[in-house]
């Protein structure tokens, strides 16, 4: 359908394999534009963990496979505009190689639920792997970056830097030293001044916590969030449970960890819905809780 068409109050209609441009008059839901605009859908998951090794404690590494496989059902359904996944999308092997055919296996199943897909980096992700290595793996260009979907601005952050500033990668982080560095907040804050959109943020690490799950500058960052004026919420992993706060009008909502627990019960996704007031709506699946918050 073209903008001239739609202007005309048109739509396009596939029958038979031929296009028919049906006019409002025999379409009168169009004709009245009472149906509101739908919501930009989200599809979200996070910790997946996943690698081809026994389960240690309460994770389940290879039954993420599984437990995406009924996300992406879900997903069919939902038709999400873009997928996300907030982080731990692996977990450790002893070899570089090992670890990246985790990482190739479980993208494979990922990247055939959505072409639209963003990785958010986690602690796990560049334990062995470098940077680099898990970006290229995934064919994303950079860890942290912004885009724009729908009449909304989306931010993906990387906290996994160490406090002396150097990035995660090959054994050489300490999990709780997660920081966001100073050229990061920088290009944060310019970012969002350039933007009068309302701004989803993603990130790993927990950035409304100074608990070890927290990231080290998370104040820092939540100042800049703040002066923008303009987010609205962030999504984040890393603590493996439901949790929800609000730190001067931004939500802060922490999803389930896919790879926790036995069992297809024993699973957590969700789609978010953003509407064009601002009003935001989490639908959790299995473990993970719903939220709804006003505009
Ligand atoms: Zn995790």
């Amino acid at each position: 359908m073209t903008i001239h068409d739609r202007r005309l109050g048109r739509r396009a209609v596939l029958q038979n394999g031929t296009l028919f441009l049906a006019t409002a008059a025999v379409m009168p839901a169009v004709a009245l534009g009472a149906k509101p605009a739908d919501p930009l859908k989200i599809g979200v998951i996070t910790d997946l963990h996943y690698a081809d090794k026994p389960a240690a404690g309460t994770r389940y590494y290879r039954e993420t496979l599984s437990k995406l496989e009924a996300a992406a059902l879900q997903f069919e359904q939902d038709e999400p505009r873009f997928v996300v996944e907030l982080g731990d999308l692996i977990d450790a092997a002893d070899s570089v190689q090992t670890e990246q055919r985790y990482l190739s296996t479980i993208d494979r199943e990922f990247s055939q639920i959505c072409k639209d897909r963003h990785y958010v980096l986690g602690n796990h992700c560049v334990e062995t792997l470098k940077k680099d290595e898990f970006l290229g793996g995934v064919g994303q260009e950079k860890s942290y970056y912004s885009f724009d979907r729908g009449g909304y601005h989306f931010i993906v952050l990387d906290s996994c830097f160490r406090s002396d500033g150097e990035p995660y990668g090959r054994h050489n982080s300490v999990w709780t030293d997660a920081n966001v560095p100073p050229a990061e907040l920088e290009w944060l804050a310019a970012d969002l001044k350039a933007c009068s959109d309302p701004v989803i943020v993603f990130a790993h690490q927990r950035l409304d916590v100074s608990n070890s799950h927290g990231v080290r500058n998370g104040a820092e960052v939540r100042r800049v969030l703040e002066a923008s004026g303009n987010v609205l919420a962030v999504f984040q992993g890393h603590s493996h449970r439901n949790d929800v706060t609000e730190i001067a009008g931004i939500h802060y909502c922490t999803l389930v960890a896919m790879v926790e627990g036995s069992g297809a019960d024993n699973n957590g996704y969700s789609v978010i819905s953003l509407d064009s007031s601002g009003a935001i709506a989490v639908d959790g699946f299995c473990k993970q809780a719903d939220y709804r918050w006003k505009s």
